[in-house]
């Protein structure tokens, strides 16, 4: 029976999804309305539970089951069996050949947001270093997204809390590097007894070595003599191991064999919020710079590509500001980062300001075509009609048609009622004036 649900649930919730999450559920028992899930870890039952338990609970009830609850308990594992492994000599962890932890790159700094909500949570549960739970932990994502950050910040927190544990944080580049300088200086034996000696490995960027075919033969020697020690592992890449050109098989599937999580593209939200907290600390370095109220949010909207961008944008704001001894307001803004800014640019399209409008007023997208009239729903999607009007070229019959197959008399109604209101609601022509600007500058 569970077989036959698990099999719906794949189209439900999706391959990726039901790979990581559903596949690995055992139905432990049934019963008083009570399904009870064996899992291999708390984080893991906790995740579950909080984004598909709906979903499990309906499917099984759809199947004739009655069913008011799911549990999720953890499998009691066979311990590790401790491999009598030859103590390598100790060696200070300063000694290790990885590269310096940027400082700044910690948990406190992190912004969580939904797009990188996951992955900041497995990384959370890694760098408490309790049990290995899942090996290796496998971050990807698109540049700029964090994975870098998230890398060093679990590094930090481990150091921290165990001062004692052997801590190898580099990039697989460097890998790479040390690995044809121990050939060329015949030290290959200290080289792989370093790398094996290890309490924890992290390599970042992993898909440099695709295609470097003796590297990735060490790497892999490397990564199984690792996780047969039970000794965490932390990866990065700049997409799925299954996605990365050139990396043999084998490797591929070993990196698949943990947890793989994705750094989703940033939401407005997110950028939001990065963008605050950066700010917060400029106002503190350059005491006395004004910013004026909706900078941060036009920064938001404009500046999509990454947060590497995103904050060089502010930074390079701040410093040109105390320069020239004058407050941030969108003004400067424009004419400090046009470049940036200029790099983003594409004509407004009428989709655009529907999503813009939005996500500024907080409402599903779908709401804008949808049949919903409920005042703070009806609004925002006249707001878009009136800037779709405003800022593309297309005619109001069009317009209605991309409003859900709406009537030009009504899109014309809410143009009309929007030029109606902004002259008596500042708020409302603040709002106006802000998304414009978003949109066009
Ligand atoms: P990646 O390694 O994925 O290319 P990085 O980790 O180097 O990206 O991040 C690029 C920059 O953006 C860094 O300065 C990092 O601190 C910052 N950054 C990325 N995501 C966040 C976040 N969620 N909160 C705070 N800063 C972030
Ligand atoms: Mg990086």
């Amino acid at each position: 029976m569970w077989g036959k649900i698990r099999e719906e649930l794949r189209q439900r919730v999706g391959k990726n999804n039901y790979v990581t999450w559903i596949e690995p559920l055992r139905l432990a028992d049934l019963r008083n309305g009570v399904a009870r899930f064996e899992v291999p870890t708390t984080f893991f039952g906790d995740w579950v539970s909080r984004n598909f338990a709906d979903h499990i609970c309906s499917h099984l009830n759809n199947s004739g089951q009655s069913v008011d609850r799911v549990e999720f308990s953890v499998t009691a594992r066979a311990p590790v069996a401790a491999k009598p492994v030859a103590k390598p000599v100790a060696r200070a962890a300063e000694e290790l050949p990885g590269a310096p932890l940027d400082q700044r790159f910690t948990f406190e700094t992190f912004v969580v947001g939904k797009p990188n909500e996951l992955a900041h949570a497995a990384a959370r549960r890694v760098a408490e270093g309790g049990p290995v739970t899942f090996n290796p932990l496998f971050l990807y994502g698109g540049v700029g997204l964090g994975k870098t950050h998230l890398m060093h910040a679990i590094a930090h927190e481990l150091q921290a809390r165990q001062p004692e544990l052997r801590v190898l944080y580099l990039s697989a580049e460097q890998f790479m590097y040390r690995f044809v300088q121990a050939l060329r200086e015949r030290q290959i034996m200290d080289f792989k007894e370093l790398f094996r000696s290890v309490d924890v490995l992290m390599v970042d960027d992993v898909q440099f070595i695709a295609g470097k075919d003796s590297t990735q033969e060490e790497f892999f020697h490397t990564f199984n003599a690792l996780v047969d020690q039970n000794k965490q592992i932390v990866i990065s890449a700049d997409r799925a191991p299954g996605e990365i050109k050139d990396l043999e098989e084998r490797i591929k599937s070993r990196l698949q064999c943990g947890l793989v999580v994705d750094l989703h593209p940033t939401d407005y939200e997110l950028r939001l919020g990065i963008l605050q907290t950066k700010a917060e600390q400029y106002r503190q370095q350059y005491r006395g710079l004004v910013l004026a109220e909706g900078v941060l949010e036009f920064l938001a909207h404009r500046i999509t590509t990454n947060v590497r961008v995103l904050e060089g944008a502010l930074t390079r704001l701040f410093a040109f500001a105390s320069l020239v001894g004058r407050e941030i307001t969108l003004e400067l803004t424009q004419d400090c980062l046009s470049d940036i800014l200029r790099a983003s640019d594409r004509k407004v399209t009428i989709e655009e300001i529907q999503r813009k409008v939005a996500e500024h007023y907080n409402i599903r997208l779908s709401d804008m075509i949808g049949p919903k009239r409920l005042r703070n729903i009806a609004r925002p999607r006249q707001i878009a009609m009136y800037l779709a009007k405003q800022l593309t070229p297309r005619s109001l019959p069009e317009i209605g048609r991309r409003f859900g197959g709406r009537d030009h008399t009504t899109i014309m109604h809410g143009v009309r009622k929007i030029e109606e209101l902004m002259s008596t609601d500042s708020q409302l022509s603040d709002d106006l004036q802000m998304l414009k600007r978003v949109l066009q500058a």
